[in-house]
């Protein structure tokens, strides 16, 4: 939304610090090494600040609702003109003015997010490209999982009314966006502060009567997904068969611990009739290994609950305590490198089970939208299949934009190669 937002202000992208004028971080919490990064990053940036005393550097998200970095941050990196927060991030306009006119250091951090604010015409999605874009349909979260420091850096749960976000895929389909992503921290949960029964699963089925060639959502969260959204994945050809279901950990003492609002049992419950009843959809997920207290046998879970699912992909966390958290307050006596070995025992397996599901695939066609030149090879293009996999081909960048048939001949652990076959 913001680099959106700077591009309409006239701005070009540069990837080369060196040449920028403007630089903006936007900061993500979730885990210490993104934090890490970031002074990482400012780093590098005062060293040209010092050659370019014109240079406008400003701050923004997640990290910015954190006391301690920011105090850090002013304390060491004395360049920057503007600081700000997620709670007022539609108001990105008015906080460059008044940094603008404040011709110091302008921070402008709120505790509690504003209503949210839409603007007829206003072009809020963040854009992937030229052909895929995300919308936002909720801000925040209420559901406090110990380890999580977002419910603190974005407040609590607010719900995008229907028709902006109709409205938005609408618009995006008209310039010719062939895709939109659905964002929350719970999708499922969509509209629950509405008071009415408008659930994610009407909101669905909505975005998909845009006639929007695709349609993607991230994340759901277990215990409140709904198995109406099977029925409107099942009539809608355009809502993708994909769905990262994050699970977290296979241990029931630990989702407890987590806080996690569901048992191993109801998950793979969820997971059974979902098979059952779309049994092309692609199942990822998020694990956390090395949670506080976590023994061999709850990872001994994880790994089963993981085999059981049959997961074709996945994303995994070692734990990093978050200031402020519950989960960073607990005790937690497992070495560091035995949860570095989990992680690789974890790893081991998620590759597997991810190279056995694209080996499957061999043989088969795919129907692809292609993105964008590879980052591997620049003779290939690279786009995604239906299911979300990333799938390279021989070709041009006339490709790009293009939906086309491929024939899948040759499969990695995190990729596809393919050739047209239309
Ligand atoms: N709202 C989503 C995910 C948000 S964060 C959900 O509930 O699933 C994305 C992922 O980061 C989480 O699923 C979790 O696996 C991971 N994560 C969050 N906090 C973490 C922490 N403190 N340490 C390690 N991983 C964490
Ligand atoms: Fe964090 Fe997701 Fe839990 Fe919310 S539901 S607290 S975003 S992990």
């Amino acid at each position: 939304m913001l680099r959106h937002r700077l591009l309409l202000l006239g701005m070009k992208e540069t990837d080369d610090f060196e040449k920028a004028d403007f630089v903006l971080f936007n900061t993500c919490a979730i885990r210490e090494n993104a934090e890490n990064h970031l002074y990482g990053e400012l780093g590098r940036v005062k060293g040209i600040a010092l050659k370019k005393p014109d240079l406008f550097v400003a701050v923004c998200g997640c990290v910015m609702q954190e006391e301690k970095p920011v105090r850090y941050i002013l304390d060491h990196f004395g360049f920057i003109s503007l600081v700000f927060g997620t709670n007022n991030i539609d108001a990105f306009y008015d906080l460059l003015e008044e940094s603008l006119k404040a011709k110091g250091l302008y921070v402008d951090v709120r505790s509690a997010p504003e209503a949210i604010v839409e603007t007829e015409g206003d072009d809020t999605a963040g854009r992937q490209s030229r052909i895929t874009a995300f919308v936002d349909i909720a801000y925040g979260c209420d559901k406090f999982c110990t380890y999580c420091i977002v419910p603190y850096t974005r407040g609590k749960e607010r719900s995008r009314k229907k028709e902006d976000i109709v409205r938005e895929v609408l618009m995006l389909k008209e310039k010719g966006y062939r895709q939109v992503t659905l964002l929350g921290q719970n999708v499922d949960s969509y509209g629950k502060d509405f008071g009415d029964n408008y659930a994610f699963a009407d909101l669905l089925d909505a975005v998909a009567g845009t006639g929007i060639d695709r349609i993607r959502f991230t994340t759901p969260y277990p215990s409140d997904f709904n198995e109406k959204v099977f029925d409107v994945m099942a009539k809608h050809p355009n809502v993708m068969p994909s769905l990262h279901l994050p699970v977290q950990s296979g241990s029931d003492i630990v989702l407890k611990r987590m806080n996690r609002r569901y048992t191993r049992k109801q998950y793979l419950d969820i997971v059974h009739a979902l098979r059952e009843r779309l049994p092309d959809v692609y199942l990822t997920t998020d694990i956390i290994v090395g949670f506080p207290g976590e023994t061999e046998e709850d990872f001994l879970d994880t790994l089963s609950l993981c085999e059981e699912c049959r997961y074709d992909g996945a994303f995994t966390f070692i734990f990093s305590p978050r200031p402020g958290t519950p989960a960073s307050r607990m005790k937690d006596d497992t070495p560091d490198e035995v949860k570095h070995e989990r992680f690789e025992r974890l790893k081991t397996l998620i590759d597997s089970l991810s190279e056995e599901s694209a080996k499957k695939m061999v043989g088969t066609i795919q129907e692809v939208l292609f993105e964008d030149v590879s980052k591997r090879d620049t003779g290939m293009i690279s786009g995604y299949d239906r299911h979300g996999k990333l799938v390279h081909v021989k070709g041009d960048l006339s490709l790009v934009g293009q939906t086309r048939k491929v024939r899948i001949v040759e499969s990695h652990t995190y990729s596809l190669i393919g050739v047209i076959d239309d």
